[in-house]
């Protein structure tokens, strides 16, 4: 498991929760067709540094439903989330549970990793 360097973080010796999770992407789609593909660090950003994310990524992660169905010939084009620059670095209140959810969904995804890895941008 290799680690990645919070790019945030004013120095990096800090202990944060998230600060060490695994590098790399997760790509998750919702039975409503939205699809998002954002850095794993994005529950780092989230939890220690009250980075308040997008309101339609959060309304998904909060409300929707995972889908697993296959793609067939369909192309998809995740929307990509949380890959920070400064000028979109907002903070602001986290709707309670966020972090958890986002968590799960993550957890769940990654037991289901063939089936959403090929596409994504950057996978192997
Ligand atoms: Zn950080």
């Amino acid at each position: 498991m290799s680690l990645f360097v919070c790019p945030v973080c004013p120095w990096r010796g800090r202990d944060h929760k998230y600060r060490h999770a695994k590098a790399g992407e997760t790509t998750i789609r919702f039975d409503d067709g939205h699809i998002w593909t954002f850095p794993n660090l994005i529950l780092h950003y989230i939890h220690d540094h009250k980075w308040l994310p997008p309101e339609n990524f959060v309304k998904d992660v909060m409300e929707g439903h995972l889908s697993f169905s296959p793609f067939g010939n369909q192309e998809v084009v995740p929307q990509r989330v949380g890959y920070l620059a400064e000028s979109d670095f907002v903070q602001g209140e986290i709707p309670k549970g966020l972090v958890d959810r986002l968590q799960n969904l993550i957890e769940q995804v990654s037991q289901h990793d063939d089936d959403l890895r090929y596409y994504g941008p950057g996978e192997k």
